[in-house]
């Protein structure tokens, strides 16, 4: 799958040049537009300016293990009041590139690909996109809208002065025993 042909390709949205790097652990950070992932998912999940994507890279014999961050603003809608919320979003995810299939892993979780010793480059773009559509939330409410604030309010008052008045109801109680 990550194998590249001879011909020159176009270079990929977010890629980790394997050539030349050593065993370790490597940092690497990118920043594109939501646009540039030319896919209507990414937009209508409210991504509409840049995206940050942080990557640890750690090389050893057997695989190569690589951990994205993706930090992104999103432009949402309050599920209370549909208000317009604008979030900052995070979404990490973790995959294991192996050079060979150990026994017994053919079922095993997406996160493990197959990359052959010799690949230049792996390509993230599709990780980051998947990475940054699962950091959605599947609620959002607003965050400094007073019209919102007091609908919450009023549900958490009540909730609140029952322990409060119980509390006082035991205080008053004392008091008058040691009056
Ligand atoms: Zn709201």
């Amino acid at each position: 799958m990550e194998t590249r042909g001879v011909m020159p390709k176009e270079r990929a949205l977010i890629e980790i040049r394997l050539a030349g790097l050593s065993q370790g652990i490597h940092k690497f950070d990118f920043t594109c537009a939501a646009g540039d992932f030319k896919d209507s998912a990414v937009k209508d999940a409210g991504f509409s300016d840049g995206i940050s994507v942080h990557a640890i890279v750690e090389k050893n014999d057997d695989e190569i293990a690589v951990s994205m961050e993706t930090t992104a603003k999103a432009a949402l809608s309050c599920d209370l009041c549909l208000a317009p919320v604008a979030l900052e979003l995070k979404g990490t995810y973790r995959v294991y590139y192996i050079y060979e299939q150990a026994p017994g892993q053919e079922e095993a979780a997406d996160e493990y690909r197959l990359i052959d010793r010799n690949s230049v480059s792996i390509d993230l773009t599709e990780d980051v996109r998947e990475t940054l559509l699962l950091s959605v939330p599947m609620k959002a409410t607003c965050t400094d809208n007073p019209d919102c604030h007091i609908y919450l309010q009023e549900g958490s008052e009540d909730a609140d002065n029952l322990p409060d008045s119980s509390w006082q109801e035991s205080l008053e109680k004392l008091k008058d025993k040691y009056r």
